[in-house]
Formats: C-alpha cells, sequence, structure tokens
C-alpha cells in the first residue's frame, strides 16, 4: 500500500520544524497528528456565584438583595471564553438546576468551535427549559470563538461601535425619600426606568418629577390586570413625558393586551412573553416591539436571530438584562447598536462584578474592540 504523506511522517518521525517548513501549517499540522501542545478539544467548565446587590431589588412581586448566577468557561487550545447564566429566583432556574444542566453538557464531541449552530442545537437539546444555563454555553462559545478570530461580535456582525444606544437605569419601587435619593444619584443616566404594576405607580413617577424632566420607561411587569384602567394610566403616563411601557398586563390577556397596544399613546412592548423565537412571532399584532433579554432566549444566537426577525415584522427591539455580571452585558452589549431601547444596567447594580468589560459612560453604552464579547477578568472567582 502506497504510503499518504500522514503516515510517512508517522513512521519516519519526521515531526519538527524543519518539516513544518515544508508546507503544512502549524494548526494543520497540529489537527493532522492530533499532538497536544494545547488541548485541542472544548472544555466546559462551571462555578456558582452569588451576586451581592447594592440596593435591594424590589419588582411588582418580590425583593431580594443577592441573585445566583453560575459562571461557565469554555478552554480550547489555549484560549478561553468566558459565559454567564444570571438566575433570579422567580424564574425558576437556580445553582442546582444550572449544575445539573451543565454536567449534561459534553462539548468534547466537537472538533470546531466555529461550528456554533451544530454546537448550540446539541446544547439547546440535551433537556428542555433551563434557558439561562443554556446561554451560558452559548456566551461562553461566542466568546472564544471571538478570539480564536481575535474580533469582537459586533465587529463579526458588521455592526457599527457608534451607534450604541443609552441605557435605563431602573428606579425601584420604595418610600418617597429614597426615590428622590435614587433618582438624584441616576443623574449621569439619560433615561430612568421605573417599576409600575402596584398602588404606588402615580406617586413613583410624580416623585421622580419634582427631580427630573428627562424620559421615563416604565415596566409594569404584568401588574395591571383591566384593560382600560391600563389604557388609562397610559394616557396618564403619557401625559408625564413617559416613552413606553414594558409588559403592561398579564402575558396570557393576549386580546387584552393588543387591544391596549391599537389605543395606546405609547409604544408596548412583551417581556415576559417573549422568550424565544416563536413567541416574536406571537408577539407581533399583540406588543410594539419584544424585549430580548440573552437568559430567555438561550443566548447571542438566538437573540441575533430574533432581532432580525422582529425588524423584518416591523417591530421595535428593545434588550434587556437580569441583574448580572459585566460578563453577559457586555455580551448582549454586542448586538446593542440594533435596539431602539437598552435596558443594560445589570451589572451597575452589583458590587461584586468579576469582569471588567462594555461600560457605561454618562448613560451610554460604551462598546470596546477587545476580542469575542469584550470582556477580562477583574478578581478571581
Ligand atoms: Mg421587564
Amino acid at each position: 500500500m502506497k504510503q499518504n504523506r500522514r503516515d510517512f511522517i508517522l513512521n519516519s518521525g519526521l515531526i519538527g520544524g524543519a518539516f513544518l517548513a515544508g508546507g503544512l501549517s502549524t494548526e494543520t499540522f497540529a489537527e493532522n497528528f492530533n499532538i497536544k501542545k494545547k488541548n485541542s478539544k472544548m472544555k466546559l467548565s462551571f462555578k456558582p456565584y452569588t451576586l451581592e446587590l447594592k440596593h435591594v431589588f424590589t419588582l411588582a412581586a418580590s425583593s431580594r438583595t443577592t441573585t445566583p448566577v453560575m459562571l461557565t468557561q469554555i478552554e480550547y487550545e489555549g484560549l478561553t471564553g468566558y459565559g454567564e447564566a444570571s438566575m433570579p429566583p422567580y424564574l425558576g432556574e437556580s445553582h442546582e438546576s444550572a449544575a445539573k444542566f451543565l454536567s449534561k453538557i459534553d462539548l468534547t464531541q466537537f472538533k470546531n468551535p466555529f461550528e456554533i449552530e451544530k454546537i448550540l442545537d446539541y446544547v439547546d437539546r440535551v433537556d428542555k427549559l433551563n434557558t439561562a444555563a443554556k446561554a451560558s454555553v452559548d456566551i461562553a462559545l461566542h466568546d472564544l470563538v471571538g478570539k480564536l478570530t481575535k474580533q469582537p461580535w459586533y465587529k463579526i456582525w458588521g455592526y457599527e461601535k457608534e451607534k450604541t444606544p443609552y441605557t435605563s437605569f431602573t428606579i425601584g419601587i420604595d418610600t418617597k425619600e429614597v426615590v428622590i435619593q435614587k433618582t438624584k444619584e441616576a443623574e449621569e443616566f439619560k433615561i430612568l426606568k421605573v417599576k409600575l404594576g402596584r398602588d404606588t405607580d402615580k406617586m413613583m413617577i410624580e416623585t421622580i418629577r419634582l427631580v427630573t424632566d428627562k424620559p421615563i420607561v416604565v415596566d409594569v411587569n404584568q401588574g395591571w390586570k383591566d384593560k382600560q384602567f391600563a389604557l388609562d394610566m397610559l394616557h396618564w403616563l403619557n401625559e408625564k413625558g413617559v416613552k413606553m411601557v414594558e409588559q403592561p398586563m398579564p402575558k396570557e390577556m393576549i386580546d387584552e393586551n393588543a387591544w391596549l397596544t391599537e389605543k395606546s399613546p405609547l409604544p408596548t412592548f412583551g417581556d415576559e412573553s417573549v422568550q424565544r423565537i416563536p413567541d416574536v412571532i406571537k408577539a407581533h399584532g399583540v406588543y410594539s416591539g419584544i424585549n430580548i433579554k440573552l437568559m430567555k432566549c438561550t443566548g447571542l444566537r438566538e437573540a441575533h436571530k430574533m432581532v432580525a426577525i422582529a425588524k423584518s415584522l416591523n417591530m421595535k427591539v428593545m434588550l434587556g438584562c437580569m441583574v448580572e455580571t459585566s460578563c453577559a452585558i457586555s455580551a448582549v452589549s454586542q448586538l446593542s447598536s440594533q435596539c431602539e431601547w437598552a435596558d443594560m444596567d445589570g451589572a451597575l447594580l452589583i458590587k461584586n462584578d468579576p469582569f471588567i468589560g462594555t461600560q457605561v459612560i454618562e448613560g451610554k453604552v460604551v462598546l470596546n474592540d477587545s476580542p469575542g464579547i469584550g470582556i477580562s477578568k477583574v478578581m478571581p472567582h
């Protein structure tokens, strides 16, 4: 049998720089001969971490001072891609569920990290739900692939760095005195976000208006149950300089939300009602736009597609976040030039961010040119 080039080298022991000069690239050489100079298989690892909030975080239905996250990394050929799953308790994931899910993931079966679609299709099929845990793999893989190409994702996708939005900054539900204090502290932000859906709604807006005239966006978190009440509130809010409303009524109230959107003086955005791609189609005609979050939609791969689908349906796009580190914030910020509204204050709300990445400077999302999702670690975890 005729010896091919590979057999010849293997048999002759001709492994060295002299032969490399003969034509094979280092990568091809390593690939052909499975040389373990670096680990050429993707290795996923994960570690639970707890975010400590600067202030108590109050939503329509709950309050808390910490948020559990899972920090992931994928090592490959000497590079490390970082990812994160943020898991606010009301969404049903936890350190335990994420660890269970991630333990089932075997990335060593894939030879090529660039096969993002194939790899993430597999991750999605490993189990149902677990969208934040899936996002933690998606983000780490994107970070790794960006590092392999030495480019940030906003460039890979062809977006303009300068067109990033101003982020809103959330003022939580609180007493009048605290709301005044928090509004003053938020001076650098150009847009304030207010959580509504309680009997304090008008007090919240009126209190902020004592301090500033800047634009406000409101998130009702499904808190209004009556469509006429909701419409009356939207007219009142419109007069107070509110610019849009997120999830005004429960997601199950599809006809009522559609009715409200048709009559509303403000654009409406579906958040709780929009998780993944099929929900974008369902939201068409029900809301003016959608709020995309990596932790709901399994990560950047799907978020990028949802942006394209929403735009093709002439729907507005909002990019949101959970309380999360600069890892997930930097990931979603790679898409941020494509949205009308940005809610990317998640990392600003925590005391123990283990990463530095996309910054918010005078309220504007500012991307850097580091490859991947644009982060580096600032303390061990
Ligand atoms: Mg929301």
